[in-house]
């Protein structure tokens, strides 16, 4: 055998080989393996998948033989054949990536039953009904998803037919009916294929293997690969398993578990089952399964053995499961399991208990956290003093609230979802096709399904709230109203959707701040055990700072003070200081800004006493504080034209020669930054002056204050920072020495241009620290607008995976990366300790943090609600770094 294979028999693989085999495949292997019941069954390989897709669609040499003789192998082990007149073999065909990926192709269940199959099927199992019923549904299965006939016209069949028959469900339906509804399906296929359907099972089977490659690129599949940044070039595997039967009668059964309750993480009973039904009926919601404690009473057996087998799995793997499970005459097989998706919360417990279980270490649990997904818990939820009534009620199905306006289909939602509208989608249920809806949409509501719909375990997954199975709604999407009794709610209309309690409100409740639990508690002490970053806050008034206190902030890294000069109270004054033309009256405006900005700062360094701030000096986009250019211009045609006031018409004009003057076409990158107080040197001399004094009058108050860390932006050369420099330390010193005190203050600077970085040696001369604006740093690095760009191509270059990721989202590790390693590097060639810390968006990003782990940075600042995910992700950063 030549050393490229691309086909593993069942009992060649393992839980190691994931990358090859995708989850499920090494998933079964590794369950065969320990001896958990599993049928038997063989894996195509993703490298089969991904040479599939670099070649164009065709099948590489030596795939469709050795697919052949897996398929003898597993005939000779199970005794059967495909297709057979005796003992057939019937399998099914599972798409199965690395990563558990929604939104591929579904499941194909009874290849293998055809004409010459099916009485034997139905001799075998002496149920007739259920091999004729097999056929259909195999079918309508293999029509719909391996060759694209649309559904309705099988489901239109179906419903024909039950409605001739004058019956209600599909069970109630006959042999006989089954079997002139093959004669239809079949028409129906032949009639959307041209006649050209293949009935050869093995045929049939290659084409099946063939779509679950295809369905690795469609579009459901990639906006999913997106959202959860998985690499676009693994490829899926494909799984060939034995059928087995849940649909065999009263003793068959099929279902899904998991071995903890994957919403909050208790350790309980959580699943879902229905007798003599196959698989995909669970999921689909067709209909409404069993919750598990049922299946004691009605199959006691098979049900000691699945809780016993949970409980094995869960040892095995060391954590909690999803497991999908048939029974088969009372005999119990598993098919597939994998690490459960959880939310937070959940995560969050689970890990702490398998830490008091003994199942797993401390540093273990802190690798099972995903820091992005705690900002689920780090949300709003519906204040409880809200005394309203539900309108509906349906299952708790991914906890949080939400608050948006109805849309009945996912291109709604994510069109205005995308546009920044809070939108709740709501659906009779949601398949992998509504996937980009559900990502943008504030929450999700479902008519149908249970626990483990499609809409639950996507939107838990994703840390959404969901509602699902709100039986008592009733959707009508071609009026687009949602009914309620006799409440019509049309699409537009607000409500409030609570996935803690399943309940539904027909409007906007008050939502309150999300409270840190115990488990996070404990674990985030963990993570700050392990962590080397110090993990700071932007954030630039009182409230700001005192959540970020909370939160577990080690100070700010990063104080805006543009905002404080935008308060309307100060804009009058700060329009005046800049359009002043001497220094006299500037430094009176300023004089008037002054107390302002000094009581401002002492909000912040009360709620931060004790705690490192870094004040930022003004970095004004200019434009920002003056008035606009066309509206002044207006104004002064108004005025001429109304023969107003002659002096308000003077002073009008000039104003609008003053905005003039300082119009800039680019104000991204005109006068910002240090620039301005280049030229008006007041402006720093004002707001150091405002620092100290702020800080003094907190320390006489509460007898201590903070560390003083006040911050230079923009600077471009070493120069900018030698004179900024200057003018605060002469300023601080005089405060000092009039109040008769001594604080410790530093001065640092921003490096946020790419000269900056590139010189940071010269300017280190100049700073004791160093904190990357990695949002300027990318706008000027890679030369985009942010602005611009986000609503533009650079969506599309996302898209067309021209960028992998949005640069100003998560670092450009390649680019943007290097001159924040440059700058680190140089700095500190010249000052050994110079302190250095991000303070761009990056700095709340987990795979960002763990690049400025790499480079050795002291400590990243990011917004009040991302330290505690801040905290886990530098946690994780160490551990993966030990790692490697
Ligand atoms: C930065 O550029 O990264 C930064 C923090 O400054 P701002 O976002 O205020 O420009
Ligand atoms: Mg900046």
């Amino acid at each position: 055998m030549s050393d490229k294979r691309y086909i593993y028999d069942l009992s060649e693989g393992d839980a190691t080989m994931r990358n090859l085999l995708g989850g499920k495949g090494a998933g079964v292997a590794e369950m065969s393996r320990i001896g958990v019941p599993v049928p038997d069954a063989f894996t195509v390989t993703t490298t089969a998948c991904v040479e599939t897709m670099n070649l164009g669609g065709q099948w590489p040499e030596g795939l469709a033989e050795e697919i052949n003789a897996g398929l003898k192998r597993l005939e000779e082990r199970t005794g059967r054949t495909l297709g057979g007149t005796e003992r057939p073999l019937l399998v099914s065909v599972r798409s199965g990536a690395v990563y558990s990926m929604p939104g591929m192709m579904d499941t194909i269940l009874n290849l293998g039953i055809s004409d010459e199959s099916v009485a034997a099927v139905a001799a075998e199992s002496g149920n007739e009904r259920f091999a004729w019923d097999c056929y259909r549904r195999f079918i309508q299965m293999y029509g719909e998803v391996v060759e694209g006939v649309p559904p309705h016209a099988y489901e239109d069949a179906l419903t024909e037919l039950k409605r001739n028959r004058g019956v209600e469900l599909d069970t109630d339906l006959s042999a006989e009916d089954l079997k002139e509804l093959v004669d239809t399906f079949k028409a129906i296929s032949n009639e959307h294929l041209g006649g050209e359907w293949t009935t050869d099972p093995v045929e049939q089977l290659h084409r099946a293997v063939n779509a679950v490659f295809k369905s690795w690129l469609n579009p459901r599949a990639e906006v999913y690969r997106r959202a959860n940044n998985i690499p676009a070039d693994l490829g899926t595997a494909v799984n060939i398993m034995q059928m087995v039967f849940g649909n065999r009668g009263d003793t068959s059964a099929t279902g899904v578990c998991f071995t903890r309750n994957p919403s909050t993480g208790d350790k309980e009973l959580y699943g879902e089952f229905l007798v003599n039904a196959q698989g995909e009926d669970v999921v689909a919601g067709i209909r409404t399964p069993r919750p598990l404690a049922e299946m004691r009473e009605v199959l006691p057996e098979a049900y000691d053995q699945l809780i016993a087998t949970m409980k094995r799995m869960e040892e095995h793997y060391r954590d909690m499961q999803d497991m999908e499970f048939t029974i088969e005459n009372g005999q119990l097989f598993l098919l597939q399991t994998r690490n459960g998706k959880r939310t937070a919360a959940a995560a969050l417990k689970v890990a702490s208990d398998l830490v008091d279980e003994g199942l797993i270490t401390k540093e273990e649990a802190l690798l099972r956290i995903e820091p992005a997904q705690l900002d689920q818990l780090l949300h709003p939820a519906i204040d409880p003093k809200h005394g309203r009534k539900p309108i509906a009620k349906g299952l708790p199905a991914s906890p949080g609230a939400a608050v948006g306006e109805v849309v009945f289909d996912a291109d709604t939602a994510a069109e205005r979802g995308g546009r920044g509208e809070p939108v709740v989608l709501v659906r009779y249920e949601t398949t992998p096709d509504d996937i980009h809806g559900v990502i943008v949409a504030q929450g999700v509501l479902t008519a149908h399904g249970g626990m483990t719909s499609h809409a639950a375990v996507v939107a838990r997954g994703m840390g959404k709230p969901c509602v699902a199975g709100a039986s008592g709604i009733h959707i009508d999407v071609k009026a687009r109203t949602l009914t309620v009794g006799d409440r019509v709610i049309a699409e537009g209309e607000v409500i409030t959707l609570d996935g803690s309690t399943g309940d539904v409100y027909g409007e906007a409740l008050e939502l309150i701040p999300p409270r840190i639990n115990e488990d996070f508690q404990r674990l985030v002490t963990w993570a700050d055990e392990v962590r080397q970053l110090g993990v700071r806050a932007n954030a630039d008034n009182f409230e700001d700072a005192s959540k970020a206190r909370e939160l577990g902030a080690q100070g700010i890294g990063l104080c805006r003070t543009e905002h404080m000069f935008m308060a309307q109270d100060r804009l009058p004054a700060v329009r005046r200081m800049i359009l002043a033309e001497t220094h006299a009256s500037r430094t009176e405006a300023l004089a008037e800004i002054l107390p302002m900005q000094q009581q401002d700062f002492e909000g912040i360094f009360t709620a931060m006493k004790g705690l490192p701030v870094t004040v930022r000096l003004l970095d004004p986009p200019l434009h920002e504080f003056l008035p606009n250019l066309v509206e002044q211009s207006l104004l002064v045609q108004k005025l001429e034209l109304t023969d107003g006031d002659p002096a308000e018409l003077e002073a009008a004009r000039g104003t609008l020669a003053q905005v003039k003057r300082l119009h800039e076409l680019n104000p991204m990158l005109g006068t910002r930054g240090c620039r301005l107080a280049m030229l008006y040197p007041e402006i720093p001399d004002m707001q150091a002056r405002a620092i100290i004094r702020a800080a003094l009058a907190v320390l006489e108050r509460e007898g201590e204050t903070v560390g003083v860390e006040i911050m230079i932006p923009l600077v471009a050369l070493s120069k900018e920072l030698e004179v900024q420099r200057g003018i605060v330390e002469r300023a601080v010193k005089e405060e000092l020495e009039a109040a008769g005190k001594d604080l410790p203050v530093t001065i640092g600077t921003m490096i946020e241009l790419p000269r900056a970085a590139l010189v940071a040696d010269q300017i280190a001369e100049y700073a004791d620290f160093f904190s990357f604006g990695t949002n300027d740093l990318t706008q000027t690095g890679v030369g985009i607008s942010r602005d611009d760009a986000e609503n533009g191509f650079l969506t599309q270059y996302v898209m067309d995976r021209v960028l992998e990721r949005n640069p100003f989202e998560s670092i450009d590790v390649d680019g943007v990366g290097q001159l924040v390693e440059i700058g680190v590097t140089k700095g500190r060639a010249v000052k050994q300790n110079l302190k250095t810390g991000v303070c761009g968006e990056h700095g709340g990003d987990p795979d960002s943090i763990e690049f400025f782990q790499s480079v050795g940075l002291d400590y990243v600042s990011c917004s009040p609600y991302r330290v505690p995910i801040a905290r886990f992700a530098a946690a994780k950063a160490v551990l993966k770094q030990r790692e490697d």
